[in-house]
């Protein structure tokens, strides 16, 4: 039985490359989501422009794949479609740089939406303010679409001046690749909300705190560190890869029936519901995010000192010895990714 989903699912059959193929299309930066749209676009025939800083060190890449480099202002001046590929924290102060080139029929275009959603970029309402988001890092994107498959994306619509900014959203998505694997669509709200509240609460912020407290722990107990090392983070993985590959319940039918009656009995007990709804509510009402943008503008020196405590938890130097003791394998995973079979 295929279950519907709740919201629609686009693919190929639904978007018309032809919408966009006469435009010239910036896209400002070259790092993992930039090199990765640029390309595709280039194979898929779009006219492609690539904005980056004159003393970009991502410059010489770009144009050894024959890609035009020209600085932000120059491209985006050129281009009827603008794609902010930039790190979510200058975005403000590129969109300043290229502000002028926008005419009114443009796009301006985001594979997040944190700048436009909280207010740090305030476009003019005669452009069109979409996104088109694989739901992948860019070497995904860029691999996948080479093997003719794509990364599912969204897209999303802030503001539509010209009337086509939702077609012309899945031309683009098409024209990357997504709508191969298949593309939903959001709204700008609901990509941010649910893009920090997942890194913070369950992704980025919650599995390292687990991973972290299971470890001390162990330690505090008077358990070897190597022990906790492998049991907390290390067998992660294995867990992850089964929940990724068949859910829930894939990973459960893969572990053992004590791992399993432990965990659904167990698990919950270390769950914070409330603070994931308070963290919830933090980005919900813009505190979250008036922190990080003041933060930065302090030039980060709380993130400094947190990344410094990370950095030197125990968890990291017993977990920098312990991976010298299986680098084997890596190592013998890259020789047979990187030697021909007849070298
Ligand atoms: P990145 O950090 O990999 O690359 C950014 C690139 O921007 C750099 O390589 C450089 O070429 C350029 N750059 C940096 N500073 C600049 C400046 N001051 N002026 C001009 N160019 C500059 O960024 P990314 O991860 O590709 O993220 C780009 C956007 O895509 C962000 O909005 C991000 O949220 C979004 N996004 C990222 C991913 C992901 O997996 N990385 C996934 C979905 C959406
Ligand atoms: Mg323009």
């Amino acid at each position: 039985m295929t279950e519907e989903f709740t919201t629609t699912v686009y693919h190929d059959e639904d978007a018309d490359v032809s919408l966009i193929e006469d435009e010239t299309i910036a896209v400002l930066g070259y790092g993992s989501q930039g090199h990765a749209h640029a390309l595709n676009l280039k194979d898929s025939g779009m006219d492609v422009v690539v904005g980056l800083r004159e003393d970009s060190s991502s410059r010489e890449a770009a144009e050894a794949e024959g890609l035009r480099v020209e600085t932000p202002d120059v491209a985006a001046a050129e281009a009827d479609r603008v794609v902010m590929l930039v790190p979510d924290t200058v975005q403000p102060a590129v969109y300043e740089a290229i502000e002028d080139g926008l005419e009114a029929g443009d796009t301006l275009q985001f594979a997040h939406g944190f700048n436009i959603h909280y207010g740090q970029i305030r476009p003019s309402e005669d452009v069109d303010v979409t996104m088109s988001a694989p739901k992948s890092p860019g070497h995904l994107v860029r691999r996948t679409y080479e093997r003719g498959e794509g990364t599912p994306g969204l897209i999303a619509i802030y503001q539509d001046a010209t009337g086509s900014a939702k077609e012309e959203s899945l031309a683009y998505s098409k024209a990357i690749g997504c709508t191969r694997a298949g593309v939903i669509e959001t709204t700008f709200q609901e990509e941010v909300e649910t893009d920090l509240f997942g890194e913070q609460a369950v992704l980025c912020g919650g599995v390292t705190e687990m991973v972290k407290a299971g470890f001390e722990t162990l330690v505090d107990a008077g358990y070897a560190p190597e022990m906790a090392y492998f049991e907390c983070l290390n067998e992660l993985k294995l867990i992850v890869d089964l929940m990724y590959e068949g859910g829930h319940m894939g990973m459960w039918n893969s572990v053992s029936d004590t791992a399993e009656y432990g965990g659904l009995t167990r698990g919950e007990e270390v769950i914070n519901r409330e603070g994931m709804d308070k963290l919830l509510e933090e980005v919900q009402n813009g505190e979250f995010a008036r922190e990080w943008i003041s933060e930065n503008q302090a030039h980060r020196p709380a993130y400094k000192q947190y990344r410094d405590a990370e950095q030197n938890h125990q968890i990291e130097e017993v977990g920098a010895r312990l991976r010298e003791l299986f680098s084997w394998s890596e190592d013998a995973e890259q020789e047979t990714q990187e030697a021909p079979a007849d070298d």
